[in-house]
């Protein structure tokens, strides 16, 4: 009874995080959102299956210094995350070449990578127009 309770809640999460991928919502978003749909849900309910999604490789966790919060969004290709100090947005960017293409090799003395994370921080352009 209580697995299929979760199994349900997990599904509404997920599919929250399919419907705003470009939004990168943090737990408080999901938490709103899911509550329109399991009205019962608790905050903490939703960082428990958030944290349950992310062990198992659904969810990603996006942190930077610029903000509080964490943004969760579901696990795709790796990119850089673009964080506007001003409004708070978080957009995705596709990796740098120099990034993607790079051999970890004894030079950096890394035998292995898994994972990157870049977050580049600034205004975006509704913050602050391009000046020329
Ligand atoms: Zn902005
Ligand atoms: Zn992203």
């Amino acid at each position: 009874m209580k697995k299929s309770r979760n199994t349900r809640q997990r599904a509404v999460i997920l599919e929250i995080l399919r419907r705003n991928e470009s939004a990168h919502p943090t737990a408080d978003t999901i938490y709103r959102e899911a509550r329109k749909v399991l009205p019962n849900i608790s905050l903490g309910t939703v960082y428990r299956n958030l944290n349950f999604l992310r062990e198992q490789g659904h969810v990603q966790e996006i942190h930077s210094n610029a903000e509080a919060s964490s943004r969760f969004e579901c696990n795709c290709p790796p990119h850089a995350h673009f964080h506007c100090t001003r409004c708070q947005s978080v957009r995705d960017i596709p990796l740098p070449d120099c990034l993607q293409n790079v051999q970890w090799d004894n030079t950096h003395s890394i035998s292995s990578v898994n994972s990157m994370e870049l977050h580049i921080l600034g205004a975006c352009s509704g913050c602050e127009p391009a000046r020329n």
